[in-house]
């Protein structure tokens, strides 16, 4: 568990602020690899993928979020995580999430046209990770 110095962390979506406040870890969900930024990480640059975000605070509590997409930039001891979108985990809708899975997985069955087929993978995708940030099944 890291406790080292703690620093800046914006974590915001096109629609609002998730959080922003100190924290000494933040763990993203890169597109080729999860990573995690300590103080003083060098600068960064990277796209992010369907995945979780954890945020630890120096009292070594952690927040957990489910994301998809976006793109995080690291830089003089601030994170900025712009992510498509993104819940903590005690605002997931595992009901919805349910739903969307089901949803996607019998698209997938039907043989839905080429670009349904993505998009339904992509939903499936994102249901899954919710469900699996929610503890859920
Ligand atoms: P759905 O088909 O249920 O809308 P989706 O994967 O297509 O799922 P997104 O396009 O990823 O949904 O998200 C649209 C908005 O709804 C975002 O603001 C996202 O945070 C929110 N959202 C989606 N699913 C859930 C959920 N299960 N619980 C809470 N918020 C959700």
């Amino acid at each position: 568990m890291p406790s080292g110095k703690s620093f800046q962390c914006d974590l915001v979506t096109p629609q609002r602020i998730l959080f922003s406040g100190e924290v000494v870890s933040v763990t993203a969900p890169g597109t080729v690899g999860s990573f995690q930024v300590l103080y003083n990480h060098a600068p960064l640059l990277s796209s992010l993928a369907v995945g979780k975000v954890i945020l630890r605070f120096s009292d070594e509590k952690e927040s957990l979020y489910a994301t998809s997409g976006g793109f995080a930039e690291v830089r003089e001891n601030k994170v900025v995580i712009l992510a498509e979108t993104a819940e903590r985990e005690d605002e997931i809708d595992v009901a919805r999430a349910r739903e969307a899975r089901d949803r996607a997985l019998k698209r997938l069955k039907d043989h839905a046209a080429e670009i349904d087929a993505a998009r339904a993978r992509g939903a499936l995708v994102r249901a899954i990770n919710r469900l699996k940030v929610a503890g859920a099944g």
